[in-house]
C-alpha cells in the first residue's frame, strides 16, 4: 500500500494512503537510506509504501525518492541532520513590514536557502490592516521589488481574512512550508485556512513546548481544498546549507544575472574591477538592500558560521 506521510511523532508515522485510510506505522529497525546521514529515515511529505505484520502493526518498507528535502544539523550530532520534510512544492514565507518588522536580509537569506534548495517562494505580507499609509507604501514598494525579482507576493491580514482568498488557489494541491518570524501572524493564518486547526496547533505546540519531541515531531496540516500546510515551529528557514563563494551568487537571482558581464569568472562582486554587480548597484538596477544581504552571507562564508545562518 502506497501513502504519504503526514505526521511523525519519532515513534510513530501516521500514513495517508492514496484511497484516503490514516495509518499509524512504525519503522523497521534496521531501515536505512543511502546516502543519507540522518537521525530520522522518514520525513512528513515522504511517499512510502506500507506492509503490514502477522499482528496487524503497519510498518513502513520503502520510501521513495525525494524531490527536495529540508535538514537541519542535529544539535548533538554534529555529523548528523534530521529531516525535517520531503517533497515541498513551495515555501510560504510570511513577513510583516511592521509589528513586528521584518528585515530585508531575514528575507533574502530565507530566499537564498530557498534558491539552494530549489524550493518556490510565495511571500506573504501580513497584517496590511494594521499599516499606515507610509508603511502600505513602503509594503507596496518591497512587493515591486520582489515580484520584480521573479518572486510571487501577496498582501494579507491573516486577522480580518482580507485578501486570503487569493492565497487559496496558490496552495491548492500542494505542499506548502509555512515560514517566517515569530509574531508574524502563522497560526493566525491557519486558522483562516483550516477552520479546525485550532486544536491541532494547540497540540503540535504542546508537544513542542514539553521539550521532548523538539527534535522529531512533525505534522502536515491538510488543507479543506486539497494540499498541505507544514508547520515546524521554531524552523526559520532552511538551516544548514553548505555553498561555495561562488555558488552564493547564483541564489540572488538578479545578481545572478548581472554578474554575467563581470570582468572575472569568479568575482565575488565585493571589489573587483570590472564588476557588473557593483555597477548595477549603483545605478540602482540592483536594490542596496538586496546586495547588502548578498555581502551579509558572504561575510558568514567567510568566518563559517552558516551552520546556524538561518
Ligand atoms: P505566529 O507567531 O507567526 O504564529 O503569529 P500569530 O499568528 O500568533 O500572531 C501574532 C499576533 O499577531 C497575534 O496577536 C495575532 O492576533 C496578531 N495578528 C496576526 N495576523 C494579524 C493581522 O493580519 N492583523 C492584525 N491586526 N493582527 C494580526
Ligand atoms: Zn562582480
Amino acid at each position: 500500500m502506497r501513502g504519504l506521510v503526514i505526521k511523525n511523532t519519532g515513534s510513530w508515522y501516521t500514513v495517508k494512503t492514496d484511497d484516503g485510510q490514516l495509518i499509524e506505522s512504525k519503522i523497521k529497525g534496521n531501515f536505512r537510506l543511502k546516502g543519507i546521514r540522518s537521525t530520522n529515515p522518514v520525513a512528513v511529505g515522504d511517499y512510502v509504501q506500507l506492509i503490514t505484520n502477522q499482528e496487524g502493526t503497519a510498518f513502513i518498507s520503502s520510501i521513495e525518492d525525494r524531490q527536495n528535502y529540508i535538514i537541519r544539523k542535529s544539535p548533538n550530532l554534529s555529523k548528523q541532520s534530521h529531516i525535517l520534510a520531503a517533497n515541498l512544492d513551495q515555501a510560504l514565507l510570511v513577513v510583516t513590514v511592521n509589528y513586528p518588522e521584518t528585515s530585508t536580509t531575514f528575507i533574502d537569506r530565507f530566499l537564498a536557502g530557498a534558491e539552494a534548495y530549489r524550493v518556490p517562494v510565495i511571500i506573504v505580507f501580513n497584517k496590511c490592516d494594521l499599516l499606515t499609509e507610509e508603511e502600505l507604501r513602503y509594503e507596496k514598494m518591497m512587493r515591486t521589488l520582489y515580484e520584480t525579482i521573479g518572486y510571487q507576493c501577496v498582501e494579507i491580514s491573516a486577522a480580518t481574512g482580507e485578501g486570503v482568498d487569493e492565497l487559496r488557489p496558490l496552495i491548492r494541491d500542494k505542499k506548502s512550508l509555512l515560514s517566517g518570524n515569530s509574531g508574524v501572524g502563522k497560526s493566525t493564518l491557519i486558522n483562516q485556512l483550516i477552520p479546525d486547526a485550532g486544536q491541532r496547533t494547540a497540540e503540535i505546540s504542546e508537544a513542542h513546548n514539553s521539550g521532548m519531541h523538539t527534535t522529531t515531531f512533525s505534522e502536515m496540516l491538510e488543507l479543506p481544498e486539497g494540499g498541505y500546510l507544514i508547520d515546524t515551529p521554531g524552523i526559520k528557514g532552511f538551516g544548514t546549507f553548505d555553498i561555495e563563494k561562488e555558488e552564493l551568487t547564483s541564489y540572488f537571482k538578479e545578481i545572478f544575472k548581472f554578474s554575467q558581464n563581470c570582468k572575472f569568472s569568479d568575482c565575488t562582486h565585493t571589489h573587483e574591477p570590472g564588476c557588473a554587480v557593483i555597477k548595477a548597484v549603483e545605478e540602482h538596477y540592483i536594490a542596496a538592500s538586496r546586495y547588502q544581504s548578498y555581502l551579509s552571507m558572504l561575510e558568514d562564508k567567510d568566518e563559517n558560521k552558516y551552520r546556524e545562518a538561518f
